[in-house]
């Protein structure tokens, strides 16, 4: 008998400010804006927090990491993420992968897209090649288009531990 499977769908965008260094992924990159808001603003893992939680119903992320507690000041996304993947196996299910799409006109996520799905991997528990991190663009629409922030959209794939 194969597994049950669940899948779920994670979005965020945060706007762009000078006063901090751009995360994604959990790789710092240089020579771009970097996210206002919420903890680190790791936008992109925000979407996969969102995804994993979204396929076993354990809610989302601004239900577990509220940005009114000072806990989360600047946290390190990353770390939000591996706790979002405890309470995940807690609940009996475990990733089978991730999917996710970063929408923005700089920086190029390609060059660093293998870089991110490792350090989204070690956190989700699972080999790298199940994580994949692609870069788009809007062609200059809308809010990523005008460079006034970064988007990201993810799906995640999880299974029942004893299914
Ligand atoms: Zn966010």
């Amino acid at each position: 008998m194969s597994a049950a499977t669940r899948v779920g769908i994670g979005f965020d965008a945060h706007r762009f400010s000078g006063a901090r260094t751009l995360v994604l992924g959990g790789v710092e990159i240089q020579g771009v804006p970097g996210l206002q808001g919420y903890s680190d603003s790791d936008v992109l893992a925000h979407a996969v927090i969102d995804a994993v939680l979204g396929a076993a119903a354990l809610g989302d992320i601004g239900r577990l990491y509220p940005d009114t507690d000072p806990m989360y000041e600047n946290a390190d996304s990353i770390e939000l993420l591996r706790d979002a993947v405890a309470r995940l196996g807690a609940a009996g299910w475990q990733v089978v992968n991730v999917d996710a799409t970063v929408i923005c006109e700089r920086p190029r996520i390609s060059e660093y897209a293998g870089e991110m799905a490792e350090r989204l991997a070690a956190a989700l528990g699972v080999a790298a090649d199940r994580v994949s991190v692609k870069g788009s663009t809007s062609e200059g629409m809308g809010f990523t288009g005008r460079e006034e922030g970064i988007a990201t959209i993810a799906i995640a794939q999880v299974e029942g531990v004893d299914g």
